[in-house]
């Protein structure tokens, strides 16, 4: 029998379906919060509710921006003309794309100062495996925007993983008709490494000794 009141119930419950949360975790945030933290809960909850309510993906490069209600199919939302602060910044080289899994990884690249072109954030990467579908990824806006905006360069920002390689080598098929250069990062990025977790000096390394494909 589970004596604790069925709100403190729902709230574990919902916690543990985080990432990385576990019901020993949850339990643990729901104590701290209902316990005597309660302008804490009040504040957390304002701004979960905020945020998912205004964060949207930019028309453009699929990284985060500020939008309105129109939503895709993965619950974000999309409203058009809505662009990221990137997409908008003057004096970014609008004909090299760098092309990257997660919006985390725009804000990891971003870190380092190296990069002064535009993103594109695939929002996942091929997997059979793991039945992801090259159509399930933002493939066909990406050529569409190489397309429109007469791209020079893509640089493959995409992790060293089994999923990170199939992806990079289906876009370099893609991209085999157009005069695109692309390269991909390589150097100093680990095998298997993630490009959110690595260092500003390794990424920084790994723009320097990106290779041709
Ligand atoms: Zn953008």
């Amino acid at each position: 029998m589970n004596l604790y009141p069925l709100s403190l119930q729902r709230l574990v419950r919902e916690l543990s379906k985080l990432p990385s949360i576990g019901e020993k975790s949850a339990m643990r945030l729901a104590y701290y919060l209902v316990n005597d933290k309660k302008d804490v809960a009040r504040s957390v909850a304002e701004s979960l509710l905020a945020a998912s309510e205004s964060i949207g993906l930019c028309s453009e490069c699929f990284f985060f921006c500020e939008t309105g209600s129109l939503r895709d199919k993965q619950g974000f939302s999309l409203e058009h003309n809505t662009l990221c602060p990137i997409c908008i910044a003057p004096g970014r080289e609008k004909t090299v794309f760098c092309i990257v899994e997660k919006p985390v990884d725009v804000v990891a690249i971003e870190k380092t100062g190296e990069f002064n072109g535009l993103y594109h954030v695939l929002h996942g990467l091929w997997s059979p495996l793991k039945g992801v579908g090259t159509d399930e990824i933002k493939l066909d806006e990406l050529m569409k925007r190489v397309n429109e905006n007469g791209v020079k360069e893509v640089i493959l920002g995409l992790n060293a993983t089994i999923e990170g390689d199939a992806t990079c080598l289906y876009i370099c098929d893609l991209l085999r008709e157009k005069s695109v250069n692309v390269t991909r990062l390589a150097q100093g990025m680990p095998k298997g490494g993630e490009l959110e977790y690595s260092d500003e000096v390794t990424i920084t390394r790994a723009f320097h000794g990106r290779v041709q494909l």
